[in-house]
């Protein structure tokens, strides 16, 4: 047997492809050296996993920002707006990514989308009436030569037209079937471009196949691979990953793919698939080791599975991208008994060779010593916890009185002018605020020292938003690095990495912490600040939470639990938190499930069953013992929502703000629809672009949004935290903000 990967992380081991780009966004690089850096990255990954032993290495998995938006350059599927401003292919790359604001013109960043079911966010490409679809880029071409000239054999890696298609936004009136014929001819200009380069394989990413798929959708895929792959001399590997493929299974087998490439992790229905019958002329490119999770594999368990797959060409692989897990344990100083029992990616190759000796009967030993790591007790377990969980009935899920009654009884206690305004939560995280947390973490400064500089730093934002008169404050957290890791680090049962980074989007990455054993609430987390910011002002600071989901979906959960079991374990954690705040002072409190959308199914037919039923009641849980005036916010981002609206609704919060001003306000549509109860404050400006939109901008937003949703139920804010912008342009954005609503209350 052999072994390959789908994808490697290419920020780096230490995210050194983060701090090399942000220095060329910040004009203290050229762009040779930055292209002189990528470089050097991917040789340095190249060869590391040749090192490794890995047999099939992939190139054009490296990226500078997203290769969905690669994918989208390399075909031309750009704006047509982007050939009007005078700006390098690189910096035009960027403007789509982050938007343009400067001398050459203003270019508005594409929409950003949730990649699938995970936390990475790809940019989404858009089609207009003259786009015309051709193979102009030449990064795929470049990338394979490269890695040839050091002596690395790849196998090119490209979003396969089907699921690129899916992402894309088409305009109004384009034409489907041409773009379909387009992309057929373009694909198969790359195909035969790489094969004149000498190229044996490439491998098309089809995720888009573990959905739910229509028999429209199927012919569609059908038809374009049946083009696509007629008299084709490439190998093609057609590789598919975040859950199964049973609606297109027989379909897939049917067609001249070289190799199929299946997730065995997420995808649990694969398994019988490929027990019903796998062609034998084809590769079964196996994704058996998790590249998702950071645990180590159960050899015994893979080996039980490719047993029963009984498949005769087998290549050994990850269930995705390693792109989604740390990149080395290396780094990490936890004790060895901890240490042991996790594999971010480079590990994960070890894996894959463990795994491969094994089977060719020579990994005996490996063999026993993972074996005997998954039959120790790794922590105490807390019974009182479980049995509390399992003790649950539906009145611990329903807040009284009802949302209609509270909303009278709030708007009397409260007295807010129409529109109110307010912001999500967090302010700039400057240099000096991460600095001076750095210092006290290094205890280089005091714990007064350190408080008496947060103290500070929420005494000057008190101020500023009460001289734009924001109506609703926040303290800015400007004591947490992260919105979870600063819960994790007062719960039980969580672990933290020193260098455990992930993509999220672009130059971002988050830090997720593991859970290690059952999570308990140690002591107060956020009081002392809520409290210390409410003392400070006559006007009402939101108190900030995140919420049990999201702190799950923004972790590394166990896999010796249910998510469930482990999300209402966070549940009452952060339930206690709530109640404390209310207890000290705290009327109006914001509860983030940022990440809520985050592990939804793929399938629709699997949403309520398998994951809103329990995740909407964990939210419930949280707030369902506050008292009715006690307003009860919640905050959701990057994500479509318009087709859960009803389940957000039955979060029954009192509020809720979301990401909108990218997806262009379609949501707006659906909550009209369904007639959504809760109040609203759709994005007003999109926060992640350093862009500054003017008072008209947002006037006109605001307009639109009052045709959509009862002028009582908008509430007016930016679509996320502020934490990642600088100082002046959030101060320029919210001063104009709060400008557009005088203006429009004037109106009234
Ligand atoms: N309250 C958090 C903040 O303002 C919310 C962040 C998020 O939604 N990602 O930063
Ligand atoms: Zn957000």
């Amino acid at each position: 047997m052999t072994t390959t990967i789908i994808g490697f992380p290419r920020i780096g081991e230490q995210r050194e492809l983060k701090y090399t780009t942000e220095k060329y966004f910040r004009h203290e690089m050229n762009a040779e050296e930055l292209e002189a850096f990528g470089k050097s990255l991917r040789q340095k990954h190249w060869n590391l996993i040749k090192d490794s032993g890995v047999d099939t290495i992939p190139s054009n998995d490296f990226s500078f920002y997203d290769t969905t938006l690669d994918t989208a350059f390399l075909l031309n599927l750009v704006p047509e707006v982007l050939a009007t401003i005078e700006l390098s292919d690189l910096d035009k790359y960027f403007a789509l990514a982050r938007g343009y604001q400067g001398e050459k013109g203003d270019i508005k960043a594409r929409p950003m989308k949730k990649w699938f079911n995970t936390n990475y966010h790809y940019i989404a490409p858009k089609i207009e009436l003259n786009t015309d679809i051709q193979l102009v880029g030449t990064k795929i071409f470049d990338e394979y030569v490269e890695a040839k000239e050091l002596g690395i054999e790849t196998r090119p890696v490209i979003l396969g037209p089907y699921s690129l298609l899916h992402l894309s936004e088409l305009d109004e009136g384009v034409n489907r079937q041409a773009v379909i014929e387009a992309f057929v001819v373009a694909y198969k200009a790359v195909f035969t471009r790489l094969t004149t380069l000498g190229a044996e394989w490439i491998q098309l990413d089809e995720p888009a196949l573990v959905k739910d798929l229509t028999s429209d959708e199927i012919a569609e895929f059908e038809g374009i691979y049946q083009s696509l792959l007629a008299d084709e001399t490439i190998k093609v590997l057609l590789q598919t990953y975040f859950g199964d493929v049973r609606d297109i299974y027989e379909t897939l087998i049917a067609l001249p793919f070289a190799g199929i490439g299946l997730d065995f992790i997420e995808g649990i229905q694969n398994k019988a698939l490929v027990q019903k019958g796998f062609p034998k002329d084809k590769i079964l490119v196996a994704g058996v080791v998790n590249g998702k999770n950071i645990w180590r594999n159960n050899y015994q368990t893979t080996l039980d599975l490719l047993t029963e797959l009984d498949v005769k060409n087998v290549v050994l692989s990850t269930s995705c991208s390693l792109l989604h897990v740390p990149f080395t344990t290396e780094n990490e100083t936890f004790p060895a008994e901890i240490k042991e029992h996790f594999a971010f990616a480079k590990e994960k190759l070890t894996e894959l060779l463990e795994l491969n000796a094994i089977l060719a009967g020579n990994g005996q030993d490996e063999l026993a010593a993972n074996q005997a790591l998954f039959t120790k007790e790794r922590f105490v377990k807390n019974k009182a916890l479980s049995q509390k969980i399992a003790n649950l009935t539906e009145k611990d899920f329903t807040r009284t009185p009802a949302f209609a009654e509270r909303e009278v009884l709030q708007k009397a206690q409260f007295n807010l002018p129409v529109l109110p305004t307010t912001t999500i939560g967090s302010f700039p995280q400057t240099k000096e605020v991460k600095q001076t947390r750095a210092k006290f973490t290094r205890q280089e400064i005091t714990q007064e020292a350190y408080d008496n500089y947060i103290a500070a730093q929420i005494d000057d934002w008190l101020a500023w938003q009460t001289s734009i008169d924001l109506d609703i404050l926040v303290h800015g957290e400007f004591e947490r690095n992260d919105m979870v890791e600063y819960f994790g680090q007062n719960l039980s049962g969580y672990l933290f990495s020193q260098n455990g980074w992930v993509q999220s989007y672009g130059t971002r990455g988050v830090k997720p912490p593991i859970i290690w054993g059952d999570v308990v609430r140690e002591q107060a987390i956020t009081v002392k600040w809520s409290q210390y910011a409410q003392s400070q002002t006559d006007k009402i600071v939101k108190g900030m939470l995140t919420g049990p989901v999201t702190i799950l979906n923004w972790s590394f959960p166990r896999e010796d639990i249910s998510l469930r079991e482990s999300t209402l374990q966070i549940a009452f954690a952060i339930q206690e938190e709530v109640l404390d705040l209310e207890a000290n002072g705290i009327q109006m409190i914001q509860i983030d499930e940022a990440a809520l959308r985050e592990k939804l199914p793929l399938r629709k037919t699997d949403w309520y069953e398998e994951y809103l039923e329990w995740a909407i009641p964990a939210f419930r849980l949280v707030h369902n013992k506050v008292q009715a005036k006690t307003q009860i916010h919640t905050h959701m981002c990057y994500s479509e929502f318009t087709d859960i609206i009803s389940a957000i609704d039955q979060m029954d919060a009192d509020v809720i703000s979301f990401e909108a001003s990218r997806s262009n306000l379609a949501i707006l549509d659906e909550l009209q629809r369904q007639n959504f109860k809760t109040q609203v404050g759709p994005g007003v400006y999109d926060i992640h672009s350093p862009r500054v939109p003017s008072v008209e901008e947002i006037t006109q937003t605001i307009e639109t949004i009052l045709t959509k949703v009862p002028l009582e139920k908008v509430w007016i804010n930016p679509d996320c935290g502020l934490k990642t912008r600088g100082v002046p342009e959030t101060r320029a954005s919210l001063a104009n903000m709060t400008e557009a609503v005088k203006e429009i209350r004037k109106g009234l």
